[in-house]
């Protein structure tokens, strides 16, 4: 196998865990972010960032990237370090209905009558499911790209030309900054609004898809609980909605009965944005100069779920495109 030097576009989770793979294969990796290192970038940082079983008609290697990162998460909640745990995840339903992923996952099942209150008619659960707390586990991916050798810098890229011939191959992991990067309009953004709220002991992963709290969801981290959310597309400002927040607290509430959710347990607000495409894009492109650049982007909200299956993917395309 021939070891190439690599530059990697972007330091969120799609840009640290491809480093990763492409590291572990023997790849020497540079990476380059806008953001700067530390509390950035926002995407990643505020996501959820539990576990969910996905696939796409358009692309059918997501269940197999979703399959193989649920593995490679399951192996991380050994490391306490990691800041990756297994939880319950309650996805509350209005009906009752067989999931796509029903026969499939043996952690899988339906809600016991007494699991859900008179508001809901199910709860499609996973009894174990991994949930990451980015704010514990982007630098602990971080410090693990470093250690293999990692070369980082702060610095925007206004067009893949500009990345200097000793590169043999670029990895582009620049999530909404493709945008601007390649002019690719499939991509936008998706707005949500998020709380982390004082922990108040509740354990488990809760949403509701379809409810009446719509979009309501909670992840409980182990210092904080993360709330949102509020969905709204095409909008990128950035300034958070004090009817917004009071709306979250709210609907929290009433999803879950007895959840403690006071406006003084909130410690902080953000907006944040998805990147949204119809379909994520992760393919090998020839640039002019004849290199290579193996896109990774656009992974709306599966940026966590896929990682580890995208990155493995990536890795491959590092050792057979010349
Ligand atoms: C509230 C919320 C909840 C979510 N929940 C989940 C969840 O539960 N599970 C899940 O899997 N996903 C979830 N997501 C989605 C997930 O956060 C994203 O899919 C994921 O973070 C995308 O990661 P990324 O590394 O591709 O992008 P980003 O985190 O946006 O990183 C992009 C990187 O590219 C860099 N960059 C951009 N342009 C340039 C340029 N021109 N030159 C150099 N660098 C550049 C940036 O500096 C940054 O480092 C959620 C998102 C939100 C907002």
């Amino acid at each position: 196998m021939s070891n190439k030097n690599i530059l990697v576009l972007g330091a969120g989770v799609s840009g640290l865990t491809t480093a990763l793979k492409l590291l572990e294969s023997g790849h020497k990796v540079t990476i380059w972010s806008k953001d700067p290192a530390g509390e950035s970038p926002a995407t990643s940082f505020n996501a959820y960032a539990f576990w969910l079983p996905v696939k796409s008609d358009q692309d059918l290697r997501v269940e197999r990237w979703a399959n193989e990162t649920y593995a490679a998460f399951e192996q991380l909640a050994r490391n306490t370090s990691s800041g990756v745990v297994m939880r319950k995840v309650f996805e509350l339903k209005v009906s009752q209905e067989e999931p796509w992923y029903g026969q499939k996952l043996p952690f899988f099942r339906h809600a016991a009558p007494n699991e859900v209150t008179n508001q809901y008619k199910d709860a499609h659960i996973l009894d174990s499911a991994p949930v990451i707390d980015p704010v514990v586990y982007l630098p602990w991916l971080r410090s693990k790209v470093a250690a293999y050798g990692a070369i980082f810098a702060q610095k925007e890229v206004s067009s893949l030309s500009e990345c200097p011939a000793e590169f043999e191959l670029i990895v582009n992991c620049t999530a909404l900054g493709a945008r601007q990067l390649l002019g690719d309009q499939e991509l936008y953004p998706a707005r949500l609004q998020v709380l982390k709220l004082k922990h108040n002991g509740f354990d488990q992963v809760v949403f509701d898809s379809e409810g009446p709290n719509k979009l309501c969801c909670v992840v409980p981290q182990s210092d904080y609980i993360k709330v949102g959310a509020v969905y709204d597309e095409r909008n990128e400002s950035m300034e958070v909605d004090d009817e917004v927040t009071a709306g979250i607290l709210d609907r929290v509430t009433k999803m879950i009965p007895g959840f403690k959710a006071d406006p003084q347990d909130v410690l902080s607000v953000t907006r944040c944005l998805r990147p949204k495409r119809a379909a994520t894009r992760v393919e090998p492109e020839k640039l002019a100069d004849g290199r290579w650049v193996v896109h990774n982007y656009g992974h709306n909200d599966t940026g966590y779920i896929i990682s580890f299956g995208v990155a493995a993917e990536v890795a491959g395309y590092a050792v057979t495109l010349q």
